[in-house]
C-alpha cells in the first residue's frame, strides 16, 4: 500500500489558516474588508484581551443571502470574482474566498447576518472548522460576526502571541489607517470594554484627523489637491512645525489601500527637505487615485508590493506638489518654517541634483530595467520588506522589531563602554592639564577653542550643552524622588496607540516621579514632573517620547528608557546657539569634562574634537 494520502479538509484549512490568520489583527483586519466589501457604512470593532479572547465585528452592509451559508465557510468560497478577468478588474478588497474558512479553523465563530432582501437572517456556530449549530433568525440588516478563542486548537501558535496589549496595539494601528482611509464610514472601536476610536463617517478626512492626533495636528494642517498626470494626490500634510521624531504618522493610500511605497515616501520626504531638520518626520495622510493601469499591484494581500508604469515622473510630480505646498505656506507664513533650534529657514533651493539624476535615471520602460536603475537598489532592498509589510502582514514587522531591538540595545552597550573608555583614557592622560583651560575664542558663534595642555580642541557648544544637560537629567531621573506639580497641567491628546505606551508605561513613569492622569476620551494631563524637568516643554516632550517607547515592542530596560527619557528631554530644554563669554565657554568644558563620557553627545554626535600640538606641528612641516 502506497503511504501518500490526502489530507483530509480540516488539515488543509489549518494550513491555510496559518498563512491568512497570523495573530487577531489579521482577523480585524479581513473582517473589516469583507465588511466595506458589503458597503457598510458603519462598522464596529469590539476586541478583549487584544483579540485573543474575543473579536466582535458588526456592519449595515448587504448582509449573506441565507442560500449562501452553505459555501461561505468553504475555502475558495467568494462571491467577489468568478474568473481570473475579474480578477484584474476587482476593486474589492478580498477576493480569495478564504478569510471566513481560515478564520473558522481556528477559532469559534458565531455568524450571525441577514440580507437586505430577505425578511430572515441565520445565525452559525462554527468552531475549529466543524458547523456546530445553524438557525433562521430575526436580525436587522448587515452582519455580524464573532470570533472567540483564537487558536484553541493550535497552542504553539497560541503561544507565539504577544502580550494582551501589544497584540491591541497593532489591531489600533490598522484601524486607524482604515479609519484614515475611509473618512466615509463610522468606526467604532473599543478595546476591553473602553473606546479608543470613534469616527463619524461624514466623509471629511480632517475631521478623522483632528479625531486620531488632536487639535494642535489639525490646527497644522495643508490641504493639497494637485492633478497629476496619471491620477490626482489629496489630503494632507502637516506643517514643519509638528513634524516627528519618526513616521508613526504618516499614510499613505493608493485606490484607497494602504500601501508603503518607497518611492512615493521617499518623494514626498524630499518635498520638505529644505523645511526640515534630519531625522525629522513629516505628518501626512495622503491618498493617490490613479489609473489602475498605469501600476502593478501584487495581487497576493499581504504582499503590499506597487510599481508603477513611470515612476520618476510620478516621483517629481508629488514631490513638487508637496514642495509647492510649502513654498507656497512660506509666502504667507513664515514663521511656521521657523527651525525650532534655528534661526533662519535655510535657502530653499531648486530641486537638488542628486534628486534629478536619481529622478532622471529612472526611466524604466519594465519591470527589469527598474531592477537595474540606482533607484532599486534602495527600492529592492526595501521592497522586501514593504512585500511583507503593507497592512496585512505583521509577521515580518514582529520578526523585525525584535531583532532590531536586541541589535539597539547591544550597540546601545557598546557605544556606551567605549565613550566611557575614551574619558578614561583622557583622564589619565590630562588629569593635571584641566585645571589650566585657556579659552581662545568662539568661532562661527558656535565653536569654542581651547587650549588644554598640548592640544587644541573644538568644542561643539551646542553638542555640549545637550550633553551637559542630558547627564543632569539622567542624574534626576536615578536620585531625585520628589516631583513638582506644574502650575498648569500639560494636556496631552493621544492616539490609540499613544494611549496604550502611555498604559504600558504608566509605572515607570510614576517611578520617575511624572504624575499622569486620565483626562478623559484619549487625553491625559501630566500634574507633576521629576524636579529637573520643571520650565521645560511637556507636551513637546511626551510627544517626543512616545513615539520612542511605542517603538518597543515589550517594556523595554528600565537603563534604556531612562536614556531615551533624557535624551528627548535634553532636546525639548535646549535654546539655540548664541554668543558666550570666555567664562561662559570656560565653565561649559569644565563641567562637560566632569562627565563619565564627555566626548559624545547624547545623538551619538562628538561634542569635541582635538588636535595635539604634535599633529599640528607635523602638518605645518616643523617635524617630519
Ligand atoms: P472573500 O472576501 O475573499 O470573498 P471571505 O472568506 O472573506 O472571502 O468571505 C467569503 C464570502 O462571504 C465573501 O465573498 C462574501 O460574499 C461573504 N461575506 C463575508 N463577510 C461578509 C460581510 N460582512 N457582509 C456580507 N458578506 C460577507
Ligand atoms: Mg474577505
Amino acid at each position: 500500500m502506497g503511504i501518500i494520502k490526502i489530507l483530509d479538509k480540516n488539515v488543509i484549512d489549518q494550513i491555510a489558516a496559518g498563512e491568512v490568520i497570523e495573530r487577531p489583527v489579521s482577523i480585524v483586519k479581513e473582517l473589516i474588508e469583507n465588511s466595506i466589501d458589503a458597503g457598510a457604512d458603519s462598522i464596529e470593532v469590539e476586541i478583549k484581551k487584544g483579540g485573543k479572547s474575543y473579536i466582535g465585528i458588526r456592519d449595515n452592509g448587504k448582509g449573506i443571502l441565507q442560500d449562501d451559508i452553505d459555501v461561505i465557510f468553504e475555502r475558495h468560497a467568494t462571491s467577489k470574482i468568478s474568473c481570473l478577468e475579474d480578477l484584474y478588474e476587482s476593486c474589492s478588497l478580498g477576493f480569495r474566498g478564504e478569510a471566513l474558512s481560515s478564520i473558522a479553523a481556528v477559532s469559534k465563530v458565531t455568524l450571525t447576518t441577514r440580507h437586505k432582501y430577505e425578511d430572515l437572517g441565520s445565525k452559525v456556530i462554527v468552531q475549529g472548522g466543524e458547523e456546530l449549530a445553524r438557525e433562521s433568525i430575526a436580525v436587522s440588516k448587515g452582519t455580524s460576526i464573532l470570533v472567540e478563542d483564537l487558536f484553541f486548537n493550535t497552542p504553539v501558535r497560541h503561544k507565539f502571541l504577544k502580550s494582551d496589549t501589544s497584540e491591541a496595539v497593532v489591531v489600533s494601528d490598522m484601524i486607524e489607517r482604515l479609519a484614515l482611509c475611509r473618512a466615509d464610514i463610522a468606526f467604532h472601536y473599543s478595546n476591553n470594554g473602553k473606546e479608543l476610536l470613534n469616527t463619524t463617517g461624514s466623509g471629511d478626512l480632517s475631521e478623522v484627523i483632528y479625531r486620531l492626533y488632536g487639535k494642535e495636528v489639525y490646527d497644522n494642517l495643508l490641504e493639497i489637491d494637485a492633478e497629476l498626470s496619471v491620477g490626482r494626490l489629496f489630503g494632507y500634510i502637516g506643517k514643519p512645525v509638528i513634524s516627528r521624531g519618526n513616521r508613526n504618522r504618516q499614510s499613505l493610500f493608493i485606490n484607497n489601500r494602504y500601501v508603503k511605497s518607497f518611492l512615493l515616501m521617499k518623494a514626498i520626504q524630499e518635498g520638505y527637505s529644505s523645511f526640515l531638520m534630519q531625522h525629522r518626520f513629516p505628518v501626512f495622510v495622503l491618498k493617490l487615485s490613479i489609473d489602475p493601469a498605469s501600476m502593478d499591484v501584487n495581487v497576493h494581500p499581504s504582499k503590499m508590493e506597487v510599481n508603477f508604469e513611470s515612476p520618476s515622473l510620478l516621483y517629481k510630480e508629488i514631490y513638487h506638489a508637496v514642495r509647492n505646498r510649502l513654498i507656497e505656506l512660506d509666502r504667507t507664513d513664515v514663521t511656521q518654517l521657523r527651525y525650532e533650534n534655528e534661526t533662519e529657514v535655510t535657502e530653499i533651493t531648486e530641486v537638488t541634483d542628486a534628486t534629478d539624476n536619481r529622478s532622471e535615471a529612472v526611466q524604466p520602460q519594465n519591470r527589469s530595467e527598474f531592477a537595474d536603475s540606482p533607484f532599486s537598489a534602495m527600492d529592492l532592498d526595501f521592497t522586501k520588506q514593504l512585500m511583507k509589510s503593507g497592512v496585512a502582514d505583521f509577521s515580518y514587522q514582529k520578526r523585525s522589531e525584535v531583532y532590531r531591538e536586541r541589535e539597539e540595545e547591544s550597540r546601545y552597550y557598546e557605544a556606551k563602554e567605549d565613550k566611557e573608555k575614551a574619558a578614561e583614557d583622557f583622564r589619565k592622560e590630562y588629569g593635571e592639564a584641566v585645571e589650566n583651560i585657556r579659552i581662545i575664542g568662539q568661532a562661527f558663534k558656535t565653536y569654542i577653542l581651547a587650549e588644554i595642555g598640548d592640544t587644541l580642541y573644538i568644542v561643539d557648544q551646542h553638542a555640549a550643552h545637550e550633553k551637559i544637560n542630558f547627564e543632569r537629567l539622567m542624574k534626576g531621573l536615578n536620585e531625585e524622588r520628589y516631583s513638582q506639580q506644574l502650575l498648569k497641567p500639560a494636556v496631552l491628546q493621544l492616539t490609540a496607540k499613544e494611549e496604550l505606551t502611555v498604559q504600558r508605561y504608566m509605572e515607570v513613569f510614576e517611578q520617575f516621579g511624572f504624575e499622569i492622569e486620565h483626562f478623559g476620551g484619549q487625553a491625559y494631563t501630566v500634574r507633576a514632573v521629576p524636579m529637573s524637568f520643571y520650565n521645560m516643554d511637556i507636551n513637546r516632550l511626551f510627544v517626543e517620547l512616545l513615539d520612542h517607547l511605542g517603538e518597543m515592542s515589550e517594556v523595554g530596560n528600565i537603563e534604556r528608557i531612562k536614556d531615551r527619557i533624557a535624551g528627548v528631554a535634553c532636546k525639548a530644554s535646549i535654546k539655540g546657539g548664541q554668543n558666550i563669554s570666555d567664562l561662559e565657554a570656560e565653565h561649559l568644558i569644565r563641567e562637560l569634562l566632569k562627565l563619565e563620557a564627555p566626548f559624545q553627545c547624547p545623538h551619538g554626535r562628538p561634542t569635541m574634537i582635538a588636535m595635539s600640538r604634535y599633529e599640528l606641528e607635523k602638518k605645518f612641516k616643523r617635524i617630519v
